[in-house]
Formats: C-alpha cells, sequence, structure tokens
C-alpha cells in the first residue's frame, strides 16, 4: 500500500477529503481498510445512486434504456426531471468537434502519488470544457461547502495540468437530480489563481502525508483531530479512538461524507 519508487499510492478526491478531515480515518478506512457496514437506508441510498450513474453512462454511449426506466419509476422521474432542467446537457453533439464522455478517467502524479479522477461527464470543444457530476442524495450542501470539497477541487485542477485547457476555460457543474423535486445545479468556473493556490494546498497535503506515512512504517499513528471535535461525533471510528460520540443515535444516523455516495468508487 505504501509508495515505493515502483509504485505510486493512488489517491482520489474522496481520500485528499479524509486526509484533510482526519489523518487517523485516513489510515483506518485507507491504509487499514476498516469500514463498518453501511445502515440500510444509506446503502438502499447509495444503489439508486449508482443505478442513475449507469444509466446515465448507458445514455452517453448510445446504449437503450427504456428497460431500465420502465422497472424504476425512481430512476424514470429523474430523468425526465433532468431532461426537462437541462436538455443541453442531455443532447449529443451533432458536429465533430465536442468531445464528450462519460466516466471520463484521469490520472496525474505529483509527488510519489498517482492522482486520480473520473468525471460522469467531460464534455469538451475547441474553447471550453466542461465536468459534469451527477448527486442523487436530496438536499445540496451550500456551494462554500462545496467548493471546499476535493472533488471540486482537484476535478478542476487535474484537467488544468493534464490538457491544452486554460483554468479559465474550465468549468465544473454539479447536478443534484432530486434537490426538493426539482433538479438544480451548481457550477464553478475555474482561474489561475485558483490553479496555483490549490497547487500549493495538494504540495503541503502531500508532503504532510509522505511524513505521516514514514511515522507509520514506525508504528506512529497518523494524527487525530483535536479532542472534542465535532468531525468524531459522526465518526465510525470513535470507539477505536476512544473518542465518545455524542449520542448513539448520531452514530447510527450519521450521513457518510458526499464523497462516499453515488461515487465510483476509486
Ligand atoms: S474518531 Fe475522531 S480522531 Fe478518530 S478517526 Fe474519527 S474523526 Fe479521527
Amino acid at each position: 500500500m505504501l509508495s515505493n519508487q515502483t509504485q505510486l499510492l493512488r489517491l482520489s478526491q474522496g481520500q485528499l477529503n479524509l486526509l484533510e478531515a482526519c489523518p487517523r480515518k485516513f489510515q483506518h478506512t485507507y491504509l487499514e481498510q476498516l469500514s463498518s457496514p453501511l445502515n440500510p437506508e444509506h446503502e438502499e441510498r447509495q444503489t439508486l445512486g449508482s443505478r442513475f450513474h449507469l444509466l446515465m453512462q448507458q445514455r452517453e454511449m448510445g446504449l437503450p434504456i427504456d428497460s431500465f426506466l420502465e422497472a424504476d419509476a425512481q430512476l424514470q422521474s429523474w430523468m425526465a426531471g433532468f431532461a426537462n432542467a437541462a436538455p443541453e446537457i442531455l443532447t449529443p453533439a451533432i458536429d465533430n468537434q465536442t468531445f464528450r464522455e462519460s466516466e471520463h478517467y484521469r490520472t496525474l502524479q505529483v509527488q510519489d502519488y498517482l492522482l486520480v479522477v473520473v468525471y460522469d461527464l467531460l464534455i469538451a470543444d475547441n474553447q471550453q470544457a466542461q465536468i459534469i457530476d451527477w448527486k442523487t442524495y436530496p438536499k445540496p450542501p451550500s456551494k462554500r461547502k462545496l467548493e471546499q470539497n476535493w472533488q471540486t477541487r482537484l476535478y478542476m485542477f487535474l484537467l488544468a495540468e493534464t490538457s491544452e485547457y486554460l483554468p479559465e476555460n474550465i468549468s465544473m457543474t454539479y447536478w443534484f437530480v432530486q434537490s426538493q423535486g426539482k433538479p438544480e445545479n451548481i457550477k464553478f468556473n475555474y482561474n489561475t489563481a485558483q490553479h496555483q493556490q490549490i497547487d500549493k494546498k495538494l504540495q503541503k497535503l502531500l508532503n504532510q502525508l509522505t511524513i505521516w506515512l514514514e511515522s507509520y512504517q514506525k508504528n506512529q499513528p497518523f494524527p487525530q483531530v483535536r479532542d472534542g471535535s465535532k468531525v468524531c461525533d459522526y465518526c465510525q471510528f470513535a470507539p477505536r479512538c476512544d473518542r465518545t460520540q455524542a449520542t448513539e443515535e448520531i452514530a447510527n444516523n450519521s450521513l457518510p461524507n458526499i464523497d462516499s455516495i453515488q461515487e465510483v468508487s476509486l
């Protein structure tokens, strides 16, 4: 699992979020592969989210989707709502100048790490590139929260680093297909100043990770967040970390963060 000269440690946006939220949680989840089962409600939501992603992928590939829609009223209503709200996204390019691909995969090596992204849909022409991401949970987070999420930062950063597009010509749009019954979107434009800032943050976080990994190899665990931190209230590792959760209800009902739901796992 640890990086060496021939093997790079792969990192997705979800892992960067974990690392930033609590390094010890990253250790438990990623290095030690510990996790607790999702509660049935979360599991059901996750399955439905995955089905929607698959449906959009099949559609983009030109494969028939009618039988899926007929068998699932929820998918049918999401798709109808989305087709109404953003017909231009669902309309395939009729020229040869626009590139469209669902589940578009890119990687970038930074230090000893391989950063990996999978865009739900990438639409690019000779002027601009748009990253589209589907979310199927009910309530969109605030724009500020989403902006701070490594998914937003890493997705646009990686496209700017691995393509000819200037940051100013890159955007990312989240579509929340079931928010209040009507799809909503949150769009982020990118620029050079943000790109440089993210680069700095990323380098710092990865430098820190290298130090923590070296210590971990000498049996020194990754740091925990400070005692009393709210993040422990919602963490499944609280007993392992000797941190008490506020109530059992919180532990049982704690929502997984947005990275663990409805995303392709990397
Ligand atoms: S209980 Fe707190 S310190 Fe322990 S892994 Fe979870 S968030 Fe980190």
